[in-house]
């Protein structure tokens, strides 16, 4: 047997192409009735009022960062994420702040609460569920209760998340929330993305960035419009949403694969040196199964993996880490937890398609190769 797994892959079956087919021989393929239909299904799937389908993730926190940030406002946000998260505060003018995270990836909100008592010019957090976790649920609320801060839920891997019954995208306790529909992530558009929130001012002002800070006034006249704000072509098209549309009525199945995958993997690494992340948390999306390796050499331990058809990842090097950051002057913070982390994690293969074969083998490749 020879095996070619990657890290993560999206699941398209015939009626996902059937839908996008037929939405391509209608007449509108961009902006048309899938666009609302499934921010629609979006907002009902999570619980929310609000939902605004977009061309990616990334455009998604930079038009949530244009609606709440101003220059030069602080934020809090984590090391331990896809470059784009602390890039969109960025892209405002604003400073991100990196915290360090706690032991199971996520940013230390007791940190930021420490944060938040020194310094009053932060307005926002940025946090990210990391790997399909949820941040604390009941700290959120504590911190923009007692604090009033601004809190974005970064849900790129935690479409379908519950905690203590709170839905990923519920902002429950949160402004916004975003995800991404890019083919690794647990529901795909293709490209795409999408911000959900409660707050009809928040709603209405991404609408209108989204095509250009174009306003439509047809009560003066039908061609009429006027522009107030600086927006973007940030548009998802129609056929995306037909694709969305059809994932969404099959994300609970995927997500009980992911989470069957997850207990595979913490029965076959009980009592090895191979740490999962967490304990198992039948609340989250598990985007990526993390395990800790103490390892001397992690790129021999990751040439090893791949050459027995294991496709592994490391999600992340820190991003205040990165050169363009550490020419900002970032890159001296405290982040210990999320240095030793660094050293230490590595993401197994986890999609919905992968086997129950190909879980073995990769149990038994990485252990074999450990104690070989
Ligand atoms: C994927 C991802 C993004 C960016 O989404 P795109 O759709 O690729 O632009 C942002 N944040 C996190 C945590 C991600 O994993």
């Amino acid at each position: 047997m020879i095996y070619s797994m990657p890290y993560g892959k999206q699941t398209i079956c015939q009626d996902d192409i059937d839908a996008v087919s037929k939405v391509l021989s209608a007449d509108l393929i961009t902006t048309g009735p899938k666009v609302k239909e499934f921010e629609d299904a979006l907002s009902l799937y999570c619980g929310v009022k609000y939902a605004v389908a977009v061309s990616n993730g990334t455009a998604a926190l930079h038009l949530v960062s244009l609606v709440l940030l101003k220059p030069e406002d602080k934020v809090l946000t984590t090391p331990n994420s896809f470059l784009a998260t602390s890039n969109s505060i960025l892209y405002v003018g604003a400073k991100p702040v990196f915290i360090d995270i706690c032991e199971d990836g996520n940013i230390d909100l007791d940190l930021c609460e420490k944060e938040l008592i020194k310094d009053p010019k932060i307005k926002a957090i940025y946090g990210v569920s990391f790997s399909g976790n949820m941040l604390n649920q009941q700290k959120l609320k504590w911190l923009k209760e007692k604090y009033g801060v601004i809190i974005v839920e970064d849900n790129a891997h935690a479409i379908g998340a519950e905690q203590d019954n709170i839905k990923a995208g519920s902002c429950k306790n949160s402004d916004c929330s975003i995800f991404s529909f890019h083919p690794v992530k647990n529901l795909t558009t293709g490209e795409g993305g999408a911000i959900t929130t409660n707050s009809k001012e928040i709603y209405e002002k991404l609408m209108v960035l989204r095509n250009h800070g174009m306003e439509r006034k047809v009560d003066i006249a039908p061609w009429y419009y006027e522009m107030h704000s600086l927006g973007f072509n940030y548009r998802i098209t129609d056929f995306q949403c037909a694709l969305g549309l059809s994932q969404l009525e099959k994300l609970d199945e995927f997500l009980e694969k992911r989470r069957s995958i997850a207990r595979c993997y913490h029965n076959g690494f009980e009592n090895t040196i191979v740490k999962p992340l967490y304990s198992y948390n039948e609340g989250s999306a598990y985007h990526l199964f993390v395990v800790r390796i103490k390892s001397n050499s992690k790129k021999e331990l990751f040439e090893k993996l791949i050459a027995h058809g294991i496709g592994v990842q490391l999600h992340y090097i820190p991003i205040n880490k990165q050169p363009y950051y550490k020419g900002l002057g970032y890159g001296n913070e405290k982040t210990s937890v999320m240095n030793k982390y660094y050293e230490e994690a590595l993401s197994l293969p986890m999609y919905p398609l992968l086997s129950a074969d190909e879980q073995g083998h990769v149990i038994s490749s990485l252990l074999e190769i450990l104690n070989g």
